[in-house]
């Protein structure tokens, strides 16, 4: 059901993909977003790109391709569960322009609607938080393959939205993609 603006007059579910570097903060707004959603009664999936190696991915590494493929599968089980009227949460790395384009438009062809976040925090700041201390280890040899040190990340031309956390607290940022559902309908 759309308005006459073409945006749809109540959210039913949808994708929401947090994409962005090691430490960003992609996990943190995911799981701050989908408590307060659940508390609001709204169906919420959080799809962790760790969990769901563990699941879905265990056969691949991280080449370009591997990554593509992850990405795909990724986002084809959150359009199915998107397309049910769940709200899906992706807090994936989703390092390359067109697999994110790709999973985009599989939504798009579905008719199931899809939000890119990038969570923008400068590499220097992640490094800082290095959460799962992978930054620590790239620095010390340790690993290779790190995206935004020794891997790429294609920063994302035209997101739904651009999180600039290092300036903001973790509820600032939440609120910040609750506005953008809210601009879509969620009620
Ligand atoms: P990622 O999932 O992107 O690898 P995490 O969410 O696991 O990153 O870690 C991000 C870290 O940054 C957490 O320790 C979190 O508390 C901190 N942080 C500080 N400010 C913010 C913010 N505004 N949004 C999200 N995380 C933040």
């Amino acid at each position: 059901m759309t308005e006459p603006n073409g945006k749809p007059a109540v959210w039913q579910g949808g994708t929401v993909w947090l994409t962005g570097l090691p430490s960003a903060g992609k996990t943190t707004i995911a799981k701050g977003l989908a408590e307060r959603l659940r508390a609001e009664g709204h169906r919420v999936q959080v799809l962790d790109g760790d969990e769901v190696r563990a699941a879905l991915s265990k056969d691949l590494g991280f080449s370009k391709e591997d990554r593509d493929t992850n990405v795909r599968r990724i986002g084809y089980v959150a359009r199915l569960l998107a397309s049910h009227g769940v709200t899906v949460l992706v807090p994936v790395i989703a390092p390359y322009a067109t697999s994110r384009e790709a999973v985009r438009d599989q939504h798009a062809a579905q008719g199931v609607p899809y939000l890119e976040v990038h969570v923008a925090t400068p590499v220097e700041i992640c490094a800082d938080r290095d959460v799962k201390s992978l930054y620590a280890k790239q620095a010390a040899g340790e690993i290779s393959g790190l995206t935004g040190t020794d891997d790429p990340y294609e920063v994302p031309v035209a997101p739904q939205l651009r999180l600039h956390t290092q300036d903001q607290t973790v509820e600032e940022s939440v609120q910040q993609v609750y506005a953008v559902l809210t601009e879509r309908g969620l009620s």
